[in-house]
Formats: structure tokens, C-alpha cells, sequence
């Protein structure tokens, strides 16, 4: 069996320090490939790096909405150089976050609306951050209609209804272990009603740990195996037949090696 964590912070500390033994632990468990997804100017430089010395591993890169207000034009330049290299296969994570609003609104879609230009002109899928601005990010992402080769909600905390709308627009949708949580009704509907040809999974890690190791921190690749299994056992069907769908998903969607 084999799964990839499309959405990981391999980057940051807490991983780091330890990341021979992460990894190794992740490959035991069937998670053999990663995406290591940048969030500011200087994670993006170390998220390349990283994947240009393994393998196995992908970087995204991308300025979280929290870091908007400090991007400059010198910033995009810098990302979009980054953007062209060989392991660099997505734009990501890039969106708007109306929860913190650690940085204003008009610049968090200033900065998103930059970035998807970049993706658009680049040709490479974009991974969407999005809290408290679903109609906010749909109506930027609908400007781009058809100049985007892969749009994906990553983190996916919506409704079943929205969910809909995103599959409609021919988007993508991916879970991590928040539907393995107890209270997460919501979250496993939208699960659910999510085909695999259009799902992705992934561990955000080092936040979210899924059960039964939500106490276990941090959070790292090996505990993907937690939400594909919860997943598989909603959608009725093996374990092995659910990671090799969403394996070839994710595999289309970002552009990755077999
Ligand atoms: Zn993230």
C-alpha cells in the first residue's frame, strides 16, 4: 500500500530536528511520498531545499494568508523563481483566513489573487487555505476560471453543501484527521459525498493528530493511515483499494513520479 501526505510542514521545527526517523516511520507505514507545502518567504526557500535532498518528498510554495500585510513585490519575484524548479509542484498554501485576520482582508486577496496569477501563468495546481471565507475565496478563484490547471481545499472543514459547489467547479477536496474526531459529523458527510477521483488526504502536520493518537504531538506523516482507514471504512471499501484511488489522484493532480 501506498499513500501520500499531500499536505505537510516538514519544514518546521517540531518535525525537523527529527526528520530522518519521521520519515523512516512514515515509509514503514505506507506513507512513501510527501508534499512539503511553504507558508513565507523563508519556509518557501527551506521547503525547496528539503525536497531537492529527498527523493521522495515535493515542495508547494506559497504565502499564507496570515503573512499578506508583510509580502512585497520582491517576495513574488523570489517565489516565482522558487516555482520553477524541478521538485516545487504546486502553489500552496495561498487563500484568506477570516478567523485570525492576523493580516487585513483587502491584502490577504491582494496577496491571493497575485499568487494565482503566478499559478495561472505557471501552470501548476494551487493548494487553497480557507477559514471563515468560503464566498470570498470561491469568487476569487471563479475570476480565474479556466486559467488554473488544479485548484484543492486543503484542511477540509466545510459542509456537504459546500462541498458540492466545489466539485461542481471541477475542484478538489482534501481531508485530514479532523474526520476522525469524535464531534466531526460534518466533516465525515463532506467526506462521503467527496468521489475519490477528486480527493486528496493529508496529515497538516504537526497539527491534527487524528485518533486513536490525537494526544501524540506532534503530529507526522505516519498518522495519514488513521484518516485513510477512517475514510475508507465511510466510503464502504478496503483500505488498500481506497489508498491506491486517492494515491492516483493526488498523483494527477500534483504532477508526481509513480
Ligand atoms: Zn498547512
Amino acid at each position: 500500500m501506498e499513500l501520500i501526505d499531500t499536505h505537510a510542514h516538514l519544514t518546521f521545527d517540531e518535525l525537523a530536528a527529527d526528520l530522518p526517523a519521521v520519515l523512516q516511520r512514515s515509509s514503514e507505514a505506507g506513507v512513501t511520498q510527501w508534499i512539503t507545502i511553504g507558508t513565507d518567504p523563508e519556509n518557501n526557500r527551506k521547503a525547496a531545499a528539503l525536497a531537492q535532498r529527498h527523493e521522495n518528498m515535493f515542495a508547494a510554495v506559497g504565502f499564507h494568508p496570515h503573512y499578506a500585510k508583510d509580502i512585497t513585490e520582491a517576495d513574488i519575484q523570489a517565489m516565482r523563481q522558487l516555482a520553477r524548479e524541478e521538485k516545487v509542484v504546486a502553489i500552496g498554501e495561498v487563500g484568506l483566513d477570516f478567523h485570525y485576520n492576523f493580516s487585513e482582508q483587502d491584502a490577504q486577496s491582494r496577496i491571493f489573487r497575485e499568487q494565482l496569477t503566478l499559478a495561472a501563468d505557471l501552470g501548476l495546481p494551487v493548494v487553497v487555505h480557507c477559514r471563515n471565507a468560503f464566498d470570498e475565496v470561491v469568487a476569487i478563484l471563479d475570476a480565474f476560471a479556466g486559467a488554473l490547471r488544479h485548484v484543492v481545499f486543503h484542511c477540509y472543514s466545510g459542509t456537504a453543501e459546500q462541498v458540492r459547489m466545489l466539485l461542481d467547479r471541477g475542484w478538489y477536496i482534501s481531508f485530514t484527521g479532523i474526520v476522525t474526531f469524535k464531534k466531526s459529523d460534518e466533516a465525515r458527510a463532506a467526506a462521503l459525498q467527496t468521489p475519490l477521483e477528486r480527493m486528496m488526504i493529508e496529515t497538516d502536520c504537526p497539527y491534527i493528530s487524528p485518533e486513536p493518537v490525537r494526544n501524540t504531538r506532534p503530529c507526522e506523516p505516519a498518522m495519514l493511515i488513521h484518516t485513510a482507514r477512517k475514510i475508507a471504512e465511510l466510503h464502504n471499501m478496503a483500505l488498500a483499494d481506497f489508498a491506491e484511488a486517492v494515491t492516483r489522484t493526488s498523483r494527477a493532480f500534483f504532477n508526481l513520479p509513480a
